[in-house]
């Protein structure tokens, strides 16, 4: 744990999750998220004791599915680390994994996909009264590249974002819930700068988790997350983190290690001051993976596309890799170039329009073709 010395006071509610507080004079809680399949119970348990050794005190795991719950409750006697659950579109799956874990996660701009006739306010308050049986904590977690698309087409995604965050908190108040943060996260540290600075303007009490979305590979993932988490934290903004990395499962703990350092670099005045702008040049967007990644060749795939790309340097160039079509079809939409993974097949993009879908071992010269043709 970090204690704040150079940090400014924050003003935020203090909550309570699991055996921790966040918010308000609490230590900034370095957070992150394993990248195994939940199902495979030894592998996930291994995981979260690397994570939980390496100082996260809040670890999340995606649950999409009744097998994920089930497996869910093998992992929850195994481990006493405070679990943190995603839940995707399934919302409904919050009362089953309830009574495992601490807090769950859910995205605005997931609510719309099940049972549409039921609008999102009771969908919240079903989740809400969940949670407050069963003593959970709840993160509101926006994201530029899965927002409602009936909200977002058009409009700047920055405001339509701050938008959804003000919606669902307005839920909270309503159903008197006091007990959640809400997260606003971008792949571009610019944008998490300034969705977050005006996120604390107007609700200076609400906790915030930081995140720097598909940061990809170091030492660009780090770099993104300091040129976002110095500014914001040294502003007193920003109660809990989570570095993302596109990183092996077996160097997963560097997501912590470098959250807690960035936490001690800003709170004992040193800052990298990085200022690179990332839309002026090669720009690799990954994502970190996490259970949901539909082929193991993940990392790999990134990886590839990393070095490939060294070819066109002085190029004005952003290409997206994600691990699945969570935020795939989304956060590809804004790059140049984009790749997402399906189990047997990766799909190719050129900014919105679908290319093809291509073979694992294929597809990155697919992409040079398509990058080189301009
Ligand atoms: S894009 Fe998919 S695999 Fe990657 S972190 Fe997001 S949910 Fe997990």
């Amino acid at each position: 744990m970090i204690f704040n010395l150079m940090i400014p006071q924050r003003k935020t509610r203090k909550i309570k999750i699991g055996d921790i507080f966040v918010g308000g004079d609490a230590p900034i809680a370095v957070q992150t998220m394993c990248a195994t399949r939940t199902q495979d119970i030894d592998a996930t348990v291994k995981q979260i004791e690397m994570l939980k050794n390496a100082g996260a005190v809040l670890i999340r795991l995606a649950v999409d599915s009744k097998a994920d719950v089930e497996a869910l409750k093998q992992i929850r006697p195994q481990t006493d680390a405070n679990i943190v659950i995603d839940l995707h579109e399934n919302y409904r799956l919050i009362e089953a994994l309830a009574p495992y874990v601490q807090k769950v996660r859910y995205n605005p701009g997931h609510l719309y996909h099940h049972q549409p006739e039921i609008s999102p306010y009771d969908k919240v308050k079903y989740i809400v009264n969940v949670a407050k049986d069963n003593d959970l904590a709840l993160r509101i977690g926006v994201n530029f590249g899965s927002l409602d698309p009936k909200d977002r087409a058009g409009k700047d995604p920055l405001q339509v974002a701050l938008d959804s965050a003000y919606e669902h908190c307005d839920y909270m108040e309503k159903l008197d819930f006091t007990r959640y943060v809400v997260s606003l996260k971008s792949s571009d540290p610019q944008a998490v700068v300034n969705i977050n600075t005006e996120f604390a303007k107007h609700r200076p009490l609400v906790p915030l988790h930081l995140g720097v979305t598909e940061a990809g590979m170091l030492p660009d993932a780090e770099i993104k997350s300091r040129m976002a988490f110095e500014k914001l934290l040294a502003n007193g903004i920003g109660d809990t983190l989570r570095v993302s990395i596109t990183i092996a499962d077996s160097e997963k703990d560097k997501e912590v290690s470098i959250g807690y350092q960035i936490v001690t670099d800003v709170e004992s005045g040193k800052f990298s001051n990085f200022s690179r702008d990332y839309s002026e040049g090669i720009n690799v967007i990954s994502c970190p993976s996490c259970s949901r990644v539909e082929n193991g060749k993940f990392i790999q795939l990134a990886q590839r596309v990393r070095e490939a790309v060294g070819e066109f340097e002085g190029k004005k160039l952003t290409i997206a890799v994600m691990g699945c079509r969570v935020n795939g079809p989304g956060e590809t939409d804004h790059a140049d170039f984009g790749i997402w993974c399906a189990p047997t097949f990766v799909n190719l993009k050129k900014g919105t329009n679908l290319l093809g879908q291509f073979g694992y071992d294929v597809v990155v010269e697919r992409l040079l073709e398509e990058i080189r043709k301009g």
